[in-house]
């Protein structure tokens, strides 16, 4: 009587048993099954058969009922199914009491299903389901005494168990190196990714400085333009008003001021060269009168005019300037008394002659000079401008209108 429990699993294998069938096996007898088969890849095993033939292999009997049932699956088996059923006839055959010809028929399965190695792949016949026909084979030559063959079966036994361990150790390692390799490979993954993420945030941040820079040498740029600007603007200012200080604002000539600073530094450079220097001094005759009689707008064109004048007569390397009120003064470099006294005279004669009728004047104007050397025992400037104004008022006392050189000598 078999345990409920059996019964239980043989139902259960027998369902999968005809999934398995409806995959396509097919259904044929045990003789004429004849596949071609992959010799790398181990064969499909019908459920039922896997767990027949493990029982077997745990020692346990097999019924002829229990074999019945594989047979009355009506499916082709392939050539390792076979293989496993006739090692399951082996053992169906042989009963716990000792009987010669039970061990022998046994044996008879046993070679059958030898001769399917062929068609069987050698890792499948290695596993330990299918070599344990080399460990029935040994025990039942033992059985029958026959102690040489059972120790040749049980070393072919021994072999294919080895070669079976080795198969899996190697599959093992090899497992075992492709999950390092890909371990490895993720990890260098991510390592490069780490890298490249590094890499752009370098990039940018190079960037963000080369903007900075930029930025920082353009603003540099425009501070600089700027102060530039600046100092150029301060640079015309300051010329302009120094040009404003030295100069008088009616006629544009030099000022009193101005007039003295260049003066002494030609009276400086005269004595240093040992050159000769002359300055003359005119005033305007009876210029009260004129303001008095056409108004002092007009006053100021004839000052201007005369300033105009002044410069027209003047070389090059002369200074006319406008020493205050109506009075004006010439210095002369490199002239002597005669050259200077000869510039006034022409001068005199140019304004006396000018007609001063555009300046609405209907009268003539006449100016009054005194002409004076630069003293060569005590060379100043403003020396010799008084001398020059001695002689200006002594051309007023003989009847102005004239050239007079200090010391007094009246044209
Ligand atoms: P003289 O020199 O011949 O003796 O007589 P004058 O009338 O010229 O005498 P004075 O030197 O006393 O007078 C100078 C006059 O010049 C007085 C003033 O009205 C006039 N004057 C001075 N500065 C200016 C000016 O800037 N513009 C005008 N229009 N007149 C001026
Ligand atoms: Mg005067
Ligand atoms: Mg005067």
């Amino acid at each position: 009587m078999k345990p409920f429990f059996t019964h239980s699993l043989i139902i259960f294998l027998l369902s999968l048993s005809y999934c398995y069938q409806a995959k396509g096996v097919g259904v044929s007898s045990l003789s004429q099954a004849t596949q071609i088969v992959n010799r790398q890849q181990p064969m499909m095993i019908n459920p039922l058969i896997n767990q027949f033939a493990e029982i077997s292999f745990a020692n346990k009997f097999i019924s002829t009922e229990d074999l019945k049932i594989i047979d009355d699956l009506g499916i082709i088996l392939n050539p390792a199914e076979q293989y496993l059923v006739l090692i399951l006839h082996a053992n169906n055959v042989v009963s716990d009491k000792y009987n010669p010809t039970q061990h022998l028929s046994a044996i008879k399965w046993l070679d059958e299903a030898k001769k399917l190695e062929g068609s069987i792949g050698e890792s499948q016949l290695n596993s330990p389901l299918f070599s344990q026909l080399y460990l029935m084979m040994s025990k039942n030559y033992v059985a029958i005494n026959e102690y040489e063959l059972a120790f040749v079966e049980r070393k072919y036994y021994q072999e294919k168990a080895d070669a079976d361990w080795n198969y899996e150790k190697d599959n093992a390692v090899k497992i075992l190196n492709n999950k390092y390799k890909t371990d490895r490979k993720i990890k260098e993954n991510e390592l490069l990714q780490n890298q490249t993420k590094l890499k752009n945030l370098q990039i940018k941040q190079t960037e963000i400085q080369h903007r900075v820079l930029v930025r920082n040498f353009f603003i540099f740029i425009c501070i600089a333009i700027l102060c530039l600007l600046l100092m150029v603007r301060q640079i015309k200012i300051r010329h302009v008003l120094k040009h404003l200080a030295q100069t008088d604002s009616l006629t544009g000539l030099l000022n009193r001021g101005a007039l003295f600073e260049k003066g002494i530094a030609l009276t400086e450079q005269a004595f240093e060269r040992k050159n000769e220097m002359t300055a003359f001094l005119l005033d305007l005759d009876h210029f009260k009168q004129v303001n008095e009689n056409y108004g002092h707008n007009i006053g100021d064109k004839v000052l201007k005019t005369i300033a105009i004048l002044g410069c027209e007569t003047m070389r090059s390397r002369d200074i006319f300037a406008r020493l205050g009120g109506e009075e004006f003064v010439a210095v002369l470099p490199d002239a002597n008394l005669e050259e200077a006294n000869a510039i006034a005279e022409r001068l005199r004669e140019k304004i006396c002659a000018y007609d001063f009728s555009e300046c609405g004047l209907t009268q003539s104007i006449t100016a009054s000079f005194g002409v004076a050397a630069l003293d060569q025992v005590t060379p100043k400037f403003d020396a010799m401008l008084n001398s020059a104004d001695e002689a200006m008022y002594y051309a007023k006392d003989q009847g102005r209108n004239k050239v007079c050189s200090y010391p007094v000598n009246v044209r």
